[in-house]
C-alpha cells in the first residue's frame, strides 16, 4: 500500500476509495480531495499505470482549478487501471463496474479523461445519474467540438496584452499543438485580429510570418493531414516552434514541453498555458526574471472545466461561453494585478489566490474539509 499521506496537508485529501471487483477484473481508485466549496468535479482516467500518489495529485490540480475558476466545486478524480484500447463491451462494463461501486459518493461527479470519453460518460450517467462532459443527446456539451478551452484562452489573452505592451489587433501568435485546444485558440484569437505565425502538431510546424488561414488549417487538419502538408509556410521540426518570433506563445500540447534547458530559445512576449504543465517551475521562473508573462495552466485553461460545470447545471452552450468569458477575464485579471504589485510569477499569485479561496470555503463548514 503506498503511504499517500505523505503528500496530505491541510487541505486534503479527504478520500481516498480502492474499487476491487474480481469478477469483471475491476481495478480502481478515487481521491476526492476537497469538498469544501461543493462536489468534487475531475476527470475519470484509464491507464495501467497511474499510483495513487499521481491520482492524488490530479485531484489536487482540479481543487486549484475549480477555485481558482470560482466554481462551487472541490476537486477529484479517478483511475480505472487498465488499457484504454480493450474491446468496447469490456470497457462499458469496466466504467459501469465502477461508477456502480461509486454510487454513494455523491461528493464526486466524474467528466472524460485520458482513455474516457462522452460515451464513457454517458455509461456513468446511465449507472448513477451525475457525470458531465455528456455526449449532446443527454444534455452535454462537446466541449471539444465547441472550443470552450480555446474560448477562456481568447479572453484570457485580451486582458493579458495589457499587462505586456500590446494590442491583440495584429499580435503574432504561435500554437505548439493545433489539436481540440489549439486551433480553437488559434481561430477565437483570429477573429479579435490577431495573426496566426506559427503551428505545430506532432510531426512538424508550419510557420508563415505573413499569416496563416486559420479557418484552412482547421479544414485541412480535420481530413486527417499534418500542418506541414499545408501547400504554403515554411516547413520545419515539431520542435522549432519553440524558436519561432511571436508576440503570443500557446502551449496546447503535452507536458514539460518547456523546460530550464530549452526555455531561453522563446521568443515571446506572453505565453498563456493551454496544456497542463507544459513549462517546469523553473523555466517559469526564467521567465519572470526576463520579464515575459506566463499565465498558469489552472487559470488559463479553465474554460474546459467551467463548461462542464455549466453543463451540469442543465446550461446550454451560449450560458456556458459567457460563464467562460465572465469568469477568465476576472481570474485573469485578479492574477496578473497580484503579480505585479507582489513581484512575483504569475503562477505564484494564482496558487495564492486558489488556496485563500478555498480555505475560505473550508472556514464556512461544519467539519474543515466538508
Ligand atoms: P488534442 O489531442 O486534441 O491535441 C493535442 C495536439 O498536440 C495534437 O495536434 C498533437 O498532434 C499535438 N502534439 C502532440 N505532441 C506534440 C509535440 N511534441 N509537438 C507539437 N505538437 C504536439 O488534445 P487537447 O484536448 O487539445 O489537449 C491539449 C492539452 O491541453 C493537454 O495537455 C490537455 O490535458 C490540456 N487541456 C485540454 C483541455 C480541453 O478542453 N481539451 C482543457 C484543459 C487542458
Amino acid at each position: 500500500m503506498e503511504d499517500v499521506f505523505r503528500f496530505a496537508d491541510e487541505l486534503g485529501p479527504a478520500k481516498i476509495i480502492h474499487v476491487h471487483n474480481p469478477s469483471i477484473k475491476l481495478k480502481g481508485v478515487l481521491v476526492v480531495d476537497n469538498v469544501a466549496a461543493g462536489p468534487a468535479i475531475g476527470g475519470l482516467r484509464m491507464a495501467p499505470d497511474v499510483s495513487t500518489a499521481e491520482c492524488f495529485r490530479l485531484a489536487r490540480a482540479m481543487t486549484l482549478k475549480n477555485a481558482a475558476a470560482g466554481l462551487a466545486h472541490g476537486g477529484g478524480k479517478s483511475v480505472i487501471f487498465a488499457d484504454p484500447r480493450m474491446p468496447a463491451a469490456q470497457k462499458e462494463q469496466l466504467v459501469r463496474g465502477f461508477a456502480a461501486a461509486l454510487r454513494n459518493e455523491t461528493d464526486y461527479i466524474c467528466g472524460p479523461d485520458m482513455g474516457t470519453d462522452e460515451r464513457c460518460m454517458a455509461w456513468v450517467k446511465d449507472e448513477i445519474g451525475r457525470a458531465v462532459g455528456l455526449p449532446p443527446e443527454l444534455g452535454g456539451i462537446p466541449l471539444d467540438e465547441v472550443g470552450a478551452t480555446g474560448w477562456g484562452l481568447r479572453h484570457a489573452a485580451e486582458i493579458a496584452v495589457d499587462y505586456c505592451n500590446l494590442r491583440l489587433q495584429g499580435a503574432r501568435v504561435a500554437v505548439q499543438g493545433f489539436g481540440a485546444v489549439g486551433r480553437h485558440a488559434a481561430r477565437f484569437l483570429a477573429t479579435e485580429g490577431a495573426v496566426l505565425v506559427a503551428a505545430s502538431d506532432s510531426a512538424g510546424t508550419l510557420h508563415d510570418p505573413d499569416g496563416i488561414a486559420v479557418a484552412e488549417l482547421i479544414t485541412f487538419k480535420a481530413a486527417g493531414k499534418n500542418v506541414c502538408d499545408h501547400p504554403r509556410g515554411r516547413k520545419l521540426a515539431a520542435d522549432a516552434i519553440i524558436d519561432i518570433e511571436c508576440d503570443i506563445w500557446i502551449p496546447a500540447a503535452r507536458p514539460d514541453v518547456i523546460r530550464e534547458d530549452n526555455v531561453q530559445r522563446l521568443n515571446t512576449k506572453l505565453v498563456l498555458q493551454g496544456a497542463n504543465i507544459p513549462f517546469t517551475l523553473g523555466a517559469e521562473q526564467t521567465l519572470h526574471e526576463k520579464g515575459i508573462v506566463c499565465l498558469p495552466d489552472f487559470i488559463a485553461n479553465a474554460g474546459g472545466v467551467i463548461c462542464a460545470a455549466m453543463e451540469y447545471r442543465g446550461h446550454n452552450q451560449t450560458a456556458a461561453f459567457a460563464a467562460i468569458a465572465e469568469k477568465l477575464r476576472a481570474n485573469t485579471r485578479e492574477v496578473l494585478e497580484r503579480a505585479k504589485c507582489e513581484r512575483i510569477p504569475p503562477r505564484a499569485a494564482a496558487m495564492a489566490l486558489a488556496v485563500e479561496r478555498v480555505k475560505r470555503a473550508m472556514n464556512i463548514r461544519r467539519w474543515a474539509l466538508y
